[in-house]
């Protein structure tokens, strides 16, 4: 089977050599440069410019390496009779979880505040809290958020979430809905934002949401930067509504040198790393899904198209 690696950001040197010994039937490219666009079965998609998958006219599969495909969900010109399945990777999930654990507990133990003194060269003790003391709130309980939120449970930490359709995790306190949205947001601490973009998560993260949650609590934003209206977040900040704001996806990336949130210090800010596609484990997904190809079976982790996600 011919499978192309298709967008600018597929890193083809980390890929290539793993793939070709995985699969050591098929054959690999790099599209463009693909001789026969014809004869790509599979095209496993990163970052693609509009209209480059739809270059290959017979594919059966577009394999995203990333877990979210709203960049290929923008592109109008990808056939609607194509499947697309997304990379859910086991080393994704820790990853993620890891970067959750290190934002609540850097804000739960006050370790954001101590940078600060450190700072100004000042000793003094801030107030300990429990984690039984603490709620998290996730917006999204996918793949990602229910991960990480079973592992705060484990910590003592009170934990709720928000999702499309109603939830039952264990120890999670699941809502669903406007309703739903509504009854989690204030009594969250620390807010976590684990949603994929689409046009209803778009500019979730806004003033609307925010004054209905707690004053100097957290947000902690790790999935599309078109999901946070920065100017809010900043007012957010300013008032103290928002203690402080870790910040790892943003409207721009990479974010420009001159954006004041860089000097903030109720800011942390991560280029976009919460958690990145790691080919060793990946590499199980696209070699599973490629097989199901080939024996006419469907892919694992089709995305629907209607939602966007
Ligand atoms: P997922 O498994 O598809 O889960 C998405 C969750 O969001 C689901 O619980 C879904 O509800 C919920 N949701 C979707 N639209 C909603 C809406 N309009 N209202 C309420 N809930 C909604 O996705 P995932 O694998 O957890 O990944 C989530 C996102 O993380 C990705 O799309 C990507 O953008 C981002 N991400 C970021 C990084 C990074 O490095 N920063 C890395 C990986 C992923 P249902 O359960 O009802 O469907």
């Amino acid at each position: 089977m011919d499978i192309a690696l298709v967008g600018e950001k597929t890193r083809p040197e980390d890929w290539l050599p793993r793939l070709r010994e995985r699969l050591p039937r098929d054959r690999f490219f790099v599209h463009p440069g693909v001789p026969d666009p014809a004869s790509v079965s599979v095209a496993l998609v990163a970052a693609p410019r509009p209209g480059e998958v739809a270059q290959l006219p017979n594919l059966k599969l577009a394999q995203c390496l990333w877990m979210g495909v709203d960049a290929l969900m923008l592109d109008k010109s990808l056939p609607k009779d194509v499947p697309i399945a997304r990379m859910v990777d086991p080393s994704m999930v820790a990853a993620m979880t890891e970067t959750v654990l290190h934002c609540v507990i850097d804000f739960h133990r006050g370790f954001h505040a101590y940078r600060r003194q450190q700072g100004e060269r000042r000793w003094a003790h801030l107030k300990q809290h429990m984690a039984a003391d603490r709620t998290v709130g996730f917006l999204g309980l996918g793949e990602l958020g229910a991960d990480a939120a079973a592992k705060l449970v484990a910590l003592g930490f009170k934990v709720c979430g928000w999702s499309r359709s109603q939830k039952t995790l264990p120890g999670v306190d699941c809502h669903a809905g406007e309703a739903g949205l509504a009854a989690m947001l204030p009594k969250c601490d620390m807010l976590v934002c684990l949603l994929p973009l689409t046009p209803q998560t778009r500019g979730l993260l806004s003033k609307t949401l925010f004054d209905r949650m707690k004053q100097g609590s957290a947000l902690i934003h790790l999935a599309r930067g078109a999901q946070m209206v920065t100017t809010d977040v900043v007012a957010a900040l300013d008032s103290g509504r928002l203690a402080h704001a870790y910040l790892d996806v943003f409207e721009t990336e990479p974010l420009p040198t001159d954006d004041p949130l860089w000097v903030r210090a109720d800011v942390s800010i991560t280029p976009h790393i919460a958690a990145l596609t790691e080919p060793r484990t990946a590499l199980d997904v696209i070699a599973e899904n490629v097989e199901r190809v080939r024996r006419g079976e469907t892919p694992l982790y089709l995305v629907d198209s209607g939602a966007g996600y």
